[in-house]
């Protein structure tokens, strides 16, 4: 190398310029200024902001940048977030409640919850290029079945709370006791599930008692809920109290402990029809109340009943087993207001974290923690007993409560204050009561330290005196009756990788078989698959955020809430709303948060009677589930063949059905991907018609900073921040569904039963278990805005735009492209018809979709908002050489398609049909296809140097759902 001369010509660069590398809009978006140059072109644009003006109708353009302040770099966001999260005081958390601290293993927090790999994939909704997460998903799922007594599970559902309501909603489904209309809720189940509970059987219009567990058998009831230990901590045989409901025809749900389960007889064993609860303390950080994954289990016979999603066994057309989503026919999109639930984002990355945890320790690893935490339990106990402390129940598992009413020289206040100056927090919010719930953390340390704290100094306990005491004297906290005496996790998977070099490999192996955002765009259609920036993600694993428990006091949660308030101010800037809510934690919560604020305004005018809900035809199936969900009636508004709503239909049915019209469910810009220009018309008639208007935020992508919801007109909107705000997907969750809402709605917000949320707090009931929903994951969304700031986020919905019109002036040259508006432009997104393609030469989407593989793709959404199409959403962090990749694939499936209607390959013998190929295909050794073998698998050069091996072949759904297996299969149908 040369030696630079010294008038190089970075000297002519202002220091601006110099400082450009940090800047984070350019890193965000994918195009380069040349690239741009180029796209525009091709699209036939001045220049963005022509398209844009050219796109979006004139008069729900916004005049201003939104007030978010300016981009930051990412030292200086990070920095600024930093001196934030230290406002936070973490203490040493015994609340319990269903948070507990406890230990992810590095290698799990590294390789799985840090890992694009595993948080950047979307659900698993292509099985071929998924296998991983679903075999992770699988062992989850048989983990809950071993673990609580119940043959069939589900994927995991939003929180221990929700799993709750959801339990309730399948009991009355299936309960013979068909005219009874009350559940029962035990007193001693935590408060914030009654809380929840209590909301969701209101809206669904149930009864509800809520009464010592005893007494469930003397009412005529639907079904029951009882938790397991209780929230006092005690641990009793509920087998008989349930035969007596069964006997009264009534369902039983368990809400139990995970941790417990290891040592306790399962729920199922003791007759429970369901079992719900939170596997968060199996590795999972308590984050100030989520993302944390719930668990439900049932037995067979409901399993038509089961909310969410259950991955299942089938076989790929080799006939080799292969996972999927079962019965997906369930899901809202196809059941629509009779689906059995509208969750749709789950918990999948949390879910598969506490399924590599019962990978990464075993049941012997489990055994011992679980016996460990027993065993402080128990010195605990005694130590406080031998010094007059009594603990109200002499069986439990990890939680002691203690009357501390009539203590003499020892008052609650001073036992809560000794706990604060030593860093420790405890529950303490029933009058005269103190509960300890030890966790996995627990160490001989924290037990003297809590001798001290309950007693006061001087009691001169010995953690290891005590231990011996407990050995030698043989007795046992938990009942004969109720110790497990059947096996868990006898899979092999439990009981292989063991050392981390095993379970590193373990889990890269299933990375590997898993296509991500980390290897190439994944365009889903509405789900907005953009880029998880890194910076972005550091702060969900900072200690300060991570370790939070949500009921903590609040003057130790003050980072939290400056962050989470800044959050809110800049969401109320961003939507044009008056006030958001935090606590849904999915998109589809947030529509049910915001019905139910409709449903509770309506009320409050006298006008509870107003229960119709309009819907256009192209609407997300989550948006008809949750108007069910509120008791709401769904009524169809029409589309036109343009893809618009259908102004007259609109207006007959809004004036026929005015005096019950509650509202509107809308997207805008609609899932047909154009900006209705009638958008603002439609919100008068429904406001005229005495309506309010919801309008789904999902695709806010295309309104950042050019419009808002607000500013169109609607009441309220829930915002997917899995979506526009780049938290990232979690192979099918988490993600976070805050709404905004006008004033006039505010005061019918979410609050919570344990911690003061809202000013105006009126007895609302929550949605979530914890109070600002998955708050641990709301740093990504902060720090997402303040690196982009008032230009960025704008830029980000204008890219997003030129992405999606560059792919319509290409592709509309081999597909006709569904919907434009009068000037073929699109919005954020667009609909390519295979209809006419699958007409001519029986070439189906699903051939189009599997073929993508092929050449390194994951497909577009399949199928919604209209059957026989593909929805594409680039999103701005494509760039236009990845753009123009998947261009090229798409125009060659063209071409090959092309070679069946012209019969060169037959409809049975060609590289669609067979799609996606596969090593086992062109190893096999009878290769007799109408193709090559380097036509199969590098259809185009580009792929040769970035090949995505797909590990199994086209999976036959209508066989696995014939013959429905959610369990691990056995070890011996491996061996081949
Ligand atoms: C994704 C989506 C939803 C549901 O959001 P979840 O977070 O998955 O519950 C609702 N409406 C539209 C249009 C969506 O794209």
């Amino acid at each position: 190398m040369t030696s630079q001369s010294p008038t190089s010509s970075s000297d002519s660069l202002s220091l601006a310029q110099l400082e450009q590398t940090q800047d984070f809009i350019r890193r965000h978006i994918g195009p380069s200024e040349a690239q741009t140059e180029a796209m525009l072109t091709d699209i036939g644009a001045d220049s963005i902001d022509a398209l844009i003006d050219e796109i979006v109708p004139s008069d729900i353009r916004l005049a201003d940048l939104p007030a978010i302040g300016d981009s930051k770099t990412e030292v200086q966001a990070l920095a600024d977030l930093k001196a934030i999260a230290n406002l936070n005081k973490v203490n040493t958390s015994y609340i319990g409640l269903g948070y507990y601290p406890t230990l992810t293993p590095n290698v799990i927090l590294r390789n799985v919850l840090e890992n694009p790999g595993w948080y950047t994939a979307y659900t698993p909704y292509q099985p071929e290029i998924a296998q991983g997460r679903l075999e992770s998903l699988l062992n989850y799922q048989q983990m809950c079945i071993d673990l609580t007594g119940l043959p069939l599970a589900s994927a995991s559902l939003l929180d221990e709370g929700t799993a709750a309501a959801e339990a309730m909603a399948l009991a009355k489904r299936v309960s013979k006791n068909k005219k009874s209309n009350l559940f029962f809720i035990s007193e001693d189940v935590f408060p914030q599930t009654i809380d929840l509970v209590k909301q969701r059987a209101d809206m669904f219009g149930f009864d509800v008692v809520i009464a010592p567990a005893n007494e469930a058998p003397e009412h005529d009831i639907f079904g029951a809920l009882i938790q397991y230990p209780s929230a006092t901590g005690q641990v009793s045989d509920i087998s008989e109290l349930i035969e007596k409901i069964h006997s009264n025809k009534g369902i039983v749900a368990v809400a139990a402990d995970i941790m417990s389960l290891v040592l306790l007889k399962a729920p199922g064993d003791l007759g429970a029809d369901a079992v719900i609860g939170s596997s968060q303390r199996f590795g999972v950080p308590m984050g100030y109340g989520g993302p944390h994954a719930a668990f439900f289990t049932t037995s067979d016979k409901y399993k038509r009943s089961l909310p969410g999603r259950i991955i299942g066994v089938s076989k790929d057309t080799r006939g080799n087993p292969a996972l999927r989503m079962a019965m997906q026919t369930r899901e809202q999109h196809i059941r629509r207001e009779k689906a059995n639930s509208n969750i749709c984002t789950a918990q999948v990355l949390l879910a598969n974290m506490a399924a590599f945890y019962a990978v990464y320790h075993g049941p012997k690893g489990l055994k011992t923690i679980a016996s460990r935490i027993h065993r402080f339990a128990d010195i605990l106990c005694l130590g406080t007993a031998t010094k007059g402390l009594v603990s109200i129940h002499a069986n439990y598992f990890d939680t002691l409560t203690f009357n501390v009413a009539a203590l003499e020289n020892n008052s609650k206040e001073e036992i809560v204050e000794r706990a604060l100056i030593s860093g420790v927090n405890l529950r303490s919010d029933v009058d005269g009561q103190i509960s300890v719930s030890l966790d996995e953390t627990t160490t001989r340390s924290d037990v003297a330290t809590l001798f001290t704290i309950l007693l006061g100094t001087n009691h001169g306990l010995d953690v290891s005196e005590l231990d011996e005491k407990i050995i030698a004297c043989g007795h046992s906290s938990i009942p004969a009756s109720l110790i497990r005496d059947t096996a868990i996790l006898t899979h092999p998977v439990f009981n292989s990788y063991h050392s981390e070099t095993e379970m590193l490999r373990y889990i890269k192996r299933l990375e590997n078989k898993d296509l991500a955002l980390n290897h190439s765009m994944i365009s889903l259609g509405s789900c907005t698959m953009k880029l998880n920036a890194t910076a972005q993600m550091i702060p969900v694993s900072w200690p300060e955020f991570a370790n939070m428990h949500p009921f903590a006091p609040q003057d130790q949660v003050v980072g939290y809430k400056q962050m989470i308030d800044e959050l809110a101010d800049w969401l109320v800037e961003l939507t044009g709303y008056d006030k958001v809510s935090m606590q849904p934690n999915s998109g589809a919560q947030g529509e049910y948060a915001g019905l139910i604020a409709i449903h509770k305004y309506h009320e409050s005018r006298g006008d509870s009677h107003r229960n119709i809900c309009l819907i256009p035809a192209s609407a997300h199936g989550t948006n008809p589930a949750s108007a069910m969900m509120v008791g709401m009636k769904v009524v169809v508004v029409a589309c036109t063949k343009d893809g618009n709503v259908d102004m007259e239909d609109l207006t007959a049915k809004a004036e026929e059905l005015r005096d019950n019209l509650s509202c509107i469910m809308i997207t805008y810009p609609s899932t047909h991907g154009v900006y209705e220009t009638t958008i603002s018309e439609i919100c008068n008639i429904i406001h005229d018609n005495g309506g309010q208007v919801y309008l789904d935020g999902a695709n806010m992508n295309a309104q950042v900073g050019i419009t808002s919801p607000g500013f169109i007109g609607a009441d309220v909107s829930h915002l997917n921040l899995h979506k526009t705000f780049a938290i990232p997907h979690g192979g099918g969750g988490p993600g976070m569904g805050p709404i905004g809402v006008k004033s006039h709605l505010a005061p019918f917000l979410p609050d919570h039963s344990l911690v003061n949320i809202i000013e105006e707090n009126q007895g609302n009931g929550a949605v979530s278990a914890a109070p600002y929903g998955s708050a641990g994951i709301l740093p990504i969304t902060y720090l997402y805005i303040a690196l982009l700031g008032k230009e960025g986020v704008t830029a980000a919905t204008k890219y997003a735009i030129t992405n999606a019109n560059y792919l319509v002036s290409k592709l509309s040259q081999h597909y006709p492209i569904l919907y434009t508006d009068p000037n073929g432009r699109v919005a954020h997104e667009c609909i390519v018809d295979l209809r006419p393609i699958k007409e001519a030469s029986g070439v189906t989407e699903m051939d189009i979709a599997k073929r993508l593989i092929d050449y390194g793709f994951h497909s577009p959404t399949m199928s919604f908002p209209v059957a026989g199409t593909l929805m594409i959403e680039p999103t701005e962090s494509e760039s236009k050489v990845e753009l123009d990749r998947f261009i090229e694939a798409m125009v060659c499936i063209r071409d090959e398609v092309r070679k069946v209607e012209s019969g060169e390959w037959t409809l049975d013998n060609n590289p669609l049909h067979h799609a996606p190929h596969t090593l086992a295909d062109i190893t096999d050794a009878n290769w007799d296809r109408a193709y090559s073998i380097a036509d199969a698998v590098f259809p185009v050069p580009g792929v040769r140097t970035n090949k995505f091996w797909p590990t199994v072949n086209r999976i036959d759904d209508v066989y696995g759902d014939r013959n429905l297996v959610c369990s691990c299969p056995p070890i011996d149908t491996y061996i081949d």
